[in-house]
């Protein structure tokens, strides 16, 4: 399915990649006089380029920042083609991120068409939080500790009370923590509801607004009680994931990040700290055995 953007508040998109599976993420796209700012960019060469069409589409003025909301690949691969005229800013730890993992997420889709990409670094990071005065609007980049990976990174519109949470919020696709912390995002998620966010650009699918926090938070709840579970009952997390009963959590896309899920819920419930690193390439393994086969993705 080709991308929509959309139009949120005068000057604040959403460009948003349906049905927000595996790597079909969404970007916001602020418009000003000053020129554009863009939250995210995508995965592949195609869907940067469509990207791109669509930023120019909004605005011909210059984009004078890309902000990524983290580290994974489906956000911050199309950084290149902005990268001649935007500077990119994330979180120091994100950036990190990039440097080691480079490209390694192609290893984890050997069917996509990446076509040609190139890793674009940050050439600006932070540590807590950092204003930024970019397409005419007040921009605030905030950090509040490990969530959906070590160094995320939300975009929050005070003025306009619009929030980019990145990967802390999945809407209609099952939130994925395997590279951050169960607890850790259940504590963002409470911090991001202090915002009072009127509306909410999730990392993946449809846009919404505060209600999407209460159900990615009654989703890794309910991943917390079930683990607690397993752990007494000497359970692997394949073999309860394959017992589980998902009740209404199964009509979220991609279910099989629940394997996932559960192993970083098993390392926490072990004493293991928040994104401590853990083995992401057996994890994919046993979720990949979980689906029957390699999950779909359409980017
Ligand atoms: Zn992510």
């Amino acid at each position: 399915m080709l991308p929509k953007t959309e139009e949120i508040i005068e000057g604040v998109h959403a460009h948003v990649q349906p049905d927000g599976g595996w790597c079909l993420n969404n970007s916001g796209i602020l418009t000003g006089s000053s020129g554009t700012v863009l939250i995210d960019t995508a995965a592949t060469e195609r869907r940067s380029r469509m990207l791109h069409e669509n930023v120019r589409a909004l605005s011909s003025g210059p984009v004078e920042f890309v902000v990524n909301t983290h580290s994974h690949g489906d956000h911050t691969f199309g950084n290149y083609l902005f990268a001649g005229e935007a500077t990119v800013i994330a979180h120091e730890m994100a950036a990190a991120e990039m440097a080691e993992h480079g490209l390694a997420l192609q290893g984890l889709w050997p069917a996509v068409e990446w076509g040609h990409i190139e890793v674009s670094r940050p050439r600006i990071t932070f540590s807590d939080r950092m204003s930024l005065e970019g397409a005419g609007m007040r921009i605030q980049l905030l950090h509040f500790g490990p969530g959906h990976t070590v160094g995320d990174c939300v975009v929050w519109l005070p003025d306009q009370r619009v929030l980019f949470p990145g990967d802390l919020v999945f809407s209609g696709a099952t939130p994925f923590v395997l590279m951050g912390s169960v607890s850790g995002t259940l504590r963002r998620l409470d911090q991001l509801r202090r915002l009072e966010p009127l509306h909410i650009v999730p990392g993946h699918g449809p846009v919404g607004g505060p209600e999407l926090l209460d159900a990615n938070a009654d989703y890794l709840r309910w991943v917390r009680g079930l683990a607690r579970a397993g752990v007494a009952d000497g359970l692997a997390p394949l073999e309860l994931a394959r017992s589980a009963d998902l009740g209404v959590f199964a009509r979220l896309l991609d279910s099989e990040r629940l394997v996932g899920n559960l192993i970083r819920a098993y390392a926490e419930e072990s004493g293991a700290a928040p994104a401590a690193p853990l083995d992401v390439q057996s994890a994919f393994a046993e979720m990949v055995s979980f689906n029957g086969g390699h999950p779909h993705c359409a980017a």
